[in-house]
Parts: structure tokens; C-alpha cells; sequence
């Protein structure tokens, strides 16, 4: 009874008849179950009962820290894109809206949202491997139980040698999109990879950083760039760790101070220079990395699950590849210098 309090949906959500042993992804067809008996058939919604497509819980916005004046938006998808839509019990995607960042292919256990020239929903209703529940206690048990095997399934979301090309369409939207909308998709991104993070409330002017995000023990400011001006996050940041040290007593030296930008600063540019000064004199470490990167993460990897100062680079070493692709044991079929993701452009 305990559990149909709580959800309004009880009645609508569909039960799997044959657990799936993998499921699989081919990059000309919709994902597929592959059952016990060696049978394929097509994922579909199953009009899951917490929407892991739309929402986040409120225990992975709650915030890293407290009394820190935090946005509380529960919604993955950054543009607005996804929607429920009542009638058909499942999430719709507004194709014109979408920025193909693909959380909501992750977010889905069953893995009925897909990529493939855009996002697309499988709503298979006649799938022959669900049936809708009978409204008992114990099959939204099962459900739930159901939703979390899904989960631990593996599933790569997209294939490794399309990721130049899906990278340059995001970024191409992501450049356009309003800053309300950047900020979100950086935390939305953090917080998939596993990262607590929370952006700052808007209109908060004594607080300042962009946002704060913690991993393990340690809590770091985050400044979020898109722009040309990385030389500003660099200054802004040892703004925020004097705010997270006065203000919150958090020493600067247990600090993780991050940015995260669209492309690294070319290697010219002084921003290189102020990230090596700033760690000689004040022995700060202010790490970079893109959100090229972390996209490669969240379709590669299950969580981010590194330490934020192996990507500490400066003017002595501008690059991030060794160590991404050391943690992420691939080889990223990312041309040099491309659109400034790994290494600076020039
Ligand atoms: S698309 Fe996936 S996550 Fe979204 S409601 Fe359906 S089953 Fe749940
Ligand atoms: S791919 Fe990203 S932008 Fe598009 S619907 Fe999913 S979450 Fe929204």
C-alpha cells in the first residue's frame, strides 16, 4: 500500500514476462532484448513509475552543500525537449528542441529512447515480451525490481566512430542555446556521471560561482565557459574559493576548483599561463576539462569515475587525451586538435 500512495500511475506501468540477458545496439536498427530462448524483440517504454528519462530523484539534486542557494529543476533533459505526453503514457521528443545530448537514451533502463539520426521513443504496443500490470502490490514490487535489473544491463548508447560528428551537431546547438540552458546541460551531465552537482540560484549575487559539485569528501566551484573568455573563469574561480573559504570554511587546499568549457583556449592565449602561475604561487590546482570529454564519458562509461585533478593541464602540458583515454581504456578516434576537445585548436 505503501508504494501506491506514492505514484499516481500505479495502473500504467508494464511488467516484463522474460527478464532480458543483454540488449543490444546496432547502429541500423532500434535496441533490441535479447531474451534467455536466444529471441530479439524491440525495446519499448514501460511507462516506468519515476520517469528516469524526465526526472532526476531529489536525492541526485539535493545539494552537495549545505545552504548552498541551489536551482532545484529536476528535469534531464536540458532543452525542454522531452515532454510526457498523458495519452500515450510515454515521453515524447520535440525534434526541433532536442540537442541530441542523449541523458535521456542514458537515463532509460530499458533503453527505449535511441539514437539513430536523431532521438527517437519505442513505444512497441504490441510487444510481445510486456503486458500491462494487474494493479497488485506486488507488481509494482516487480516492476521495481524489474527497472533496476535493466539498469545493470550494459548498454553503450552510441557507437564509438560516430562520436566526432554527434560532438560537432551539439556543439553547434549547444553555441546558440541560451546560457539557462548550458548551465543546466553541465549539471545534468555531472550529476548522469555521477557527480553531485547544483548551479547556483538565479539572482543569487553574493555567492557568484557558477556552480558547486562535490566527489567523495571534497567539494570544488565550478565555473562554466562556452564562451572565448576562459582567462575570466580562471580569475572568477579564485573568487569562488575565497567565497567557499570564508563563507562556507572550506580551505582552499581542500578544494577541487573546476572548469568546464566547450573548447580549450588555444595555446596562446593566457589563460594557460595564469592556471600554471596561479597553482606556483597560491599551490591551486585549477583542472579543465571539456564537455566533449565528458560526453565521451557518458556514452562510453558507466560513471565518471576518475579524480577531477587528473585534469589539471597547464602551459606545460594543454592536453587531456593521455589521461581520458587511459580511463576510459579506448583509443578516441578524435583528430588532433578537433574543435579544441582534447588539445588546443592552434
Ligand atoms: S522511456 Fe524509459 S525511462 Fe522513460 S518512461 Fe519509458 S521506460 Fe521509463
Ligand atoms: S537527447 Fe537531450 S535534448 Fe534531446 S530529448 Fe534527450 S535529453 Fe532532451
Amino acid at each position: 500500500m505503501k508504494i501506491f500512495k506514492s505514484r499516481n500511475t500505479a495502473n500504467s506501468f508494464f511488467l516484463l514476462k522474460d527478464e532480458p540477458q543483454a540488449i543490444i545496439f546496432d547502429k541500423s536498427s532500434k535496441p533490441l532484448w535479447l531474451l534467455k530462448d536466444g529471441s530479439k524483440h524491440n525495446t519499448t517504454c514501460l511507462h516506468c513509475t519515476e520517469k528516469y528519462c524526465l526526472q532526476f530523484s531529489p536525492l541526485e539534486i539535493q545539494p552537495p552543500l549545505k545552504n548552498f542557494p541551489t536551482l532545484p529543476i529536476k528535469e534531464v533533459c536540458p532543452s525542454g525537449a522531452l515532454k510526457w505526453d498523458d495519452k500515450r503514457q510515454c515521453p515524447t521528443v520535440d525534434s526541433q528542441k532536442c540537442i541530441q545530448c542523449g541523458f535521456c537514451v542514458k537515463r532509460c533502463p530499458a533503453k527505449a529512447i535511441y539514437f539513430q539520426n536523431g532521438i527517437h521513443v519505442s513505444m512497441e504496443t504490441n510487444n510481445i515480451n510486456v503486458y500491462q500490470n494487474s494493479g497488485r502490490e506486488n507488481d509494482s514490487e516487480l516492476h521495481d525490481k524489474q527497472m533496476a535489473y535493466l539498469k545493470s544491463l550494459p548498454f553503450q548508447a552510441l557507437n564509438i566512430s560516430e562520436y566526432s560528428s554527434v560532438i560537432r551537431e551539439i556543439y553547434g546547438k549547444l553555441i546558440h542555446a541560451d546560457s539557462s540552458v548550458r548551465e543546466l546541460f553541465v549539471r545534468n551531465l555531472l550529476i548522469i556521471l555521477g557527480i553531485p552537482t547544483s548551479l547556483r540560484r538565479t539572482g543569487d549575487v553574493y555567492t557568484r560561482m557558477d556552480a558547486i559539485y562535490k566527489i567523495g569528501s571534497k567539494v570544488g566551484p565550478l565555473e562554466i565557459e562556452f564562451g572565448q573568455d576562459t582567462l575570466s573563469a580562471s580569475r572568477r574561480i579564485l573568487d569562488d574559493i575565497a567565497i567557499l573559504h570564508t563563507r562556507y570554511k572550506l580551505d582552499k587546499m581542500i578544494q577541487l576548483p573546476l572548469v568546464v568549457c566547450l573548447t580549450l583556449p588555444n595555446a596562446r592565449q593566457g589563460y594557460w599561463q595564469v592556471i600554471r602561475d596561479i597553482k606556483k604561487v597560491e599551490k591551486i590546482s585549477i583542472s579543465t576539462i571539456t564537455v566533449g570529454v565528458l560526453l565521451i564519458f557518458l556514452w562510453h562509461a558507466e560513471k565518471l569515475n576518475i579524480n577531477i585533478d587528473d585534469y589539471y593541464i597547464d602551459y606545460d602540458n594543454m592536453s587531456m587525451r593521455a589521461v581520458a583515454e587511459s580511463q576510459l581504456k579506448i583509443k578516441i578516434p578524435i583528430a588532433e586538435g578537433f574543435l579544441g576537445l582534447l588539445e588546443p585548436q592552434k
